[in-house]
């Protein structure tokens, strides 16, 4: 649907793009996600036909989109600040775009109503747009740029300004609506979790490139980098040494946890002979108790900090033979135990979990 052919866009001396490759595919909810500053919406902004770009293409639908203007590509923008005319009623809002439309005034209501039901606002065609929530009001920019039937829909940071709850809420509903109308969505968000709720695929980008374009569970499980894995979410990471290797299994000695092989695919990075690092999501890390489910593997540590979050308890551990403490992640269950800071804690872990980063 969309392909970046090595994209690279300067504002003055600024490099603000520096060679994006990829493919977008038609239907697909897409995220582009990043720290503030790496270029997302510049990005966005060249799909959309807002931005130039210094060299490389864009195309859309196989089109090469040099010099055509944003109002003749099938792209429609929501952006973050809900732009709605506060003026309009909520039903003059989404027909505005269909001004000029050919079709009977009878053709045009229908077509307003619909793109309001699909919003989740039916009913609220006559209300004055000004009187409306910022949810709701998102609902309406939203509904504007469906009515007018883009192949592509664009949205920079559209939930951002809401808080949590609705922020969620809304979350869910894009989620529905993109599956309801399926087009292409391409969401920028600098919220990690957002873009792993809602996305097929994910773009994370630093500092102008693309650092790894997957899925989120490939994003999450086998991120390509340290940088990515702390990214998104949290990754304890833990000085290694690869002491053996073939064709099948690479042999790691990490400190505190030993001895132990892993498989080829769970190596993230070229050779170096620079210190390797292994990394372990919170959740990959268990405390062992009287009783519970025998683990993989066993080593021990010793509890530096306990952090409740109600359905979470968050335990800092420092393994025996390490340096720092590891964030161990424990859901809480009716019942269980709780551990006090400088207890000593089993914890257990399994090889096939971890990442190696080199
Ligand atoms: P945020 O989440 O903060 O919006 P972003 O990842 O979307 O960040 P962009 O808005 O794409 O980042 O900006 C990328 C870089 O390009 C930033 O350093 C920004 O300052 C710079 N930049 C963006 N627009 C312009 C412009 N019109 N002129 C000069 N520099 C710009």
């Amino acid at each position: 649907m969309i392909e970046f052919r090595d994209v690279h866009k300067y504002y003055g001396d600024y490099h603000a793009l520096r060679g994006i490759t990829g493919t977008i595919r038609p239907g697909e909810f897409f995220s582009l996600l990043g720290p503030s500053g790496c270029g997302k919406t510049t990005l966005l902004r060249t799909i959309a036909g807002f931005e130039g770009i210094s060299s490389g293409a864009v195309l859309v639908d196989g089109r090469d989109m040099a010099g055509v203007p944003a109002n003749k590509r099938p792209t429609n923008m929501v952006f973050q600040s809900y732009a709605i005319f506060p003026h309009l009623s909520v039903e003059e809002n989404v027909g505005f775009g269909l001004r000029k439309d050919p079709r009977s005034a009878a053709d045009k209501a229908r077509a307003v109503g619909e793109a309001l039901e699909m919003v989740g606002l039916k009913g609220y065609g006559k209300r004055a747009a000004h009187a409306l929530s910022g949810g709701q009001r998102q609902r309406v920019a939203l509904a504007r740029a469906l009515i007018l039937k883009p192949k592509v829909l664009l949205l920079d940071e559209p939930l951002s300004a809401l808080d949590k709850k609705m922020r969620e809420q809304m979350q869910m509903e894009l989620i529905k609506l993109q599956r309801q109308v399926g087009i292409t969505f391409i969401l920028v968000t600098h919220d990690q979790e957002e873009a792993l709720v809602m996305s097929d695929r994910i773009a994370v980008m630093f500092e102008g490139e693309i650092a790894q374009l997957a899925d989120p569970e490939t994003l999450y499980r086998r991120p390509n980098s340290r940088k990515v894995a702390d990214f998104i979410g949290t990754m304890n990471f833990l000085p290694a040494k690869v002491v053996g290797e073939t064709g099948e299994s690479v042999e790691i000695d990490a400190a505190g946890f030993g001895r132990f092989a892993i498989a080829p695919s769970q190596v993230m990075g070229g050779k170096t002979n620079e210190g390797a690092t292994v990394g372990f999501r919170p959740e990959t890390l268990t405390i062992l108790f009287d009783g519970s489910a025998p683990s993989d593997r066993e080593t021990a540590g010793t509890i530096e900090e306990v952090v409740y979050f109600g359905d979470m308890t968050y335990y800092d551990v420092r393994i025996d033979g390490t340096e720092t403490a590891v964030r161990i992640s424990m859901r809480n269950v009716f019942g269980r135990p709780v551990l006090d800071i400088g207890a000593r804690a089993r914890v257990g872990w399994s090889a096939g979990a971890l990442v190696l980063f080199r």
